[in-house]
């Protein structure tokens, strides 16, 4: 008999970052430190339990629990297994027929899908989209936020111990918040500590780690410090300028052109805010080469669309670079075993979310990368001794 999906449970999970954040360019207050993920787990008659967070929906407008549940009893309870992909030698390469408007509307329901058709085929979800590609997988740090205005008495110290501590941790990239200046700070005081706050990280940790900034788009209608920002950092030979400035193809003729002079071998990437397929300013900047890489959200995206996206991007030499922040502990998860199979890879954003409900000890970054999971679908499973402190108390089940 087909193995069919005959149980759901959704629960909420607190997802605490290894510290407190503070802010960025477009948050109002620090990120503070927890955060939610919302498992799904789905059970099969044949035993096989499938993983996913279905949080976007709840961050999008008008989700809600009610809405979750309608949604998870459609797309899963009662299909079988094998209806949620097409598969062609071995390998997924579209939803099913019955699911595939709901297997592009979110992300986090194509995950699902993976996961639970490679488990109970008996492989990774990896080796179900295409074979696996790499052994070990980069990661980099993404929790350089405005710490200094979090410890404002210790103001740039504190900036350079957390990316210190980063470092003993493991971590060799780190991905540096920016964008003070008219945001949280005077315009340019703003610029000075965006600027020092790189020269000194890179001076801490020396020439071998790679150095990222994350704008977003705090240096909108601010083009002579954005120069002037570009400038003085190109010592520190950064890896990519993320979000500089809101996309549109005149911003970035000049950011291009600023780059070109200043830091060539520094590569644009945005698109975090964006989709699959890439829409409104962004097809221009993939046209016209105007970004080097592309960085939509894993779990808003999903694994099966991701390999598509990947293909599309490779015909223009972009680099797909996943956007994986708020994804919780899951967003590792989902995020390493994604990386597994893609033909071109970059480096895992890793918000580094603390152990919470999954049995995931080995996860650890060792020498700036995790190792690839190799067990079945996202190759790791729910700790039950976990989930009944944790996530039990607020489940809701969801059968027949
Ligand atoms: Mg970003």
């Amino acid at each position: 008999m087909a193995d069919t999906i005959s149980e759901i449970t959704v629960a909420p999970i607190p997802a605490r970052h290894w510290t407190e954040l503070g802010r960025n360019a477009y948050t109002p207050e620090g990120l503070g430190e927890t955060r939610t993920e919302w498992l799904v787990r789905a059970r099969t008659t044949g035993g096989v339990e499938g993983l996913t967070n279905a949080r976007h929906t709840f961050a999008a407008e008008g989700g809600s629990l009610a809405g979750l549940v309608a949604d998870l009893r459609e797309v899963f309870l009662g299909r079988t297994v094998d209806s949620l992909l097409e598969i062609v030698d071995g390998r997924a390469v579209a939803a099913g027929a019955d699911v595939r408007t709901a297997l592009g509307r979110w992300g986090w329901i194509d995950i699902l899908a993976v996961d639970l058709v490679a488990r109970t085929r008996g492989e990774s979800t990896a080796a179900l989209l295409g074979g696996r590609r790499r052994d070990r997988i980069p990661a980099y740090e993404s929790t350089t936020y405005f710490q200094d205005l979090l410890h404002p008495h210790r103001g740039l110290a504190e900036v350079i111990a957390h990316a210190c501590r980063g470092f003993a941790d493991g971590f060799r990239q780190f991905k540096i918040k920016v964008g003070r200046g008219g945001r949280a700070m005077t315009p340019n005081a703003g610029l000075q500590r965006d600027i020092d706050v790189v020269l000194a990280i890179r001076d801490v940790l020396g020439p071998n780690v790679q150095l990222m900034v994350d704008a977003n788009f705090g240096y909108d209608g601010q083009p002579e410090k954005l120069a002037e920002f570009i400038r003085a950092t190109s010592p520190s030979r950064l890896t990519w300028l993320e979000e500089m400035v809101t996309a549109s193809v005149d911003a970035y003729r000049t950011l291009r052109d600023l780059q070109a002079t200043h830091c060539p071998d520094t590569l644009l990437v945005a698109g975090e805010v964006d989709g699959n397929p890439p829409s409104g300013a962004f097809v221009d900047l993939i046209d016209q080469r105007l970004i080097d890489g592309y960085q939509p959200d894993i779990v808003r995206i999903g694994h099966l669309r991701w390999k598509q996206l990947e293909s599309r991007l490779a015909e223009q030499s972009i680099l797909p670079i996943p956007h994986n922040f708020g994804n919780g502990r899951f967003g590792l998860i989902a995020g390493l075993a994604l990386a597994t199979g893609l033909d071109s890879w970059v480096a895992l954003e890793d918000e580094r979310i603390r152990p919470n409900v999954y049995a995931d000890d080995e996860l650890t970054v060792v020498n700036g990368a995790y190792q690839a999971p190799d067990g079945l679908g996202l190759g790791i499973d729910v700790d039950d001794e976990a989930y009944a402190r944790i996530g039990a108390p607020n489940e809701v089940v969801i059968h027949a």
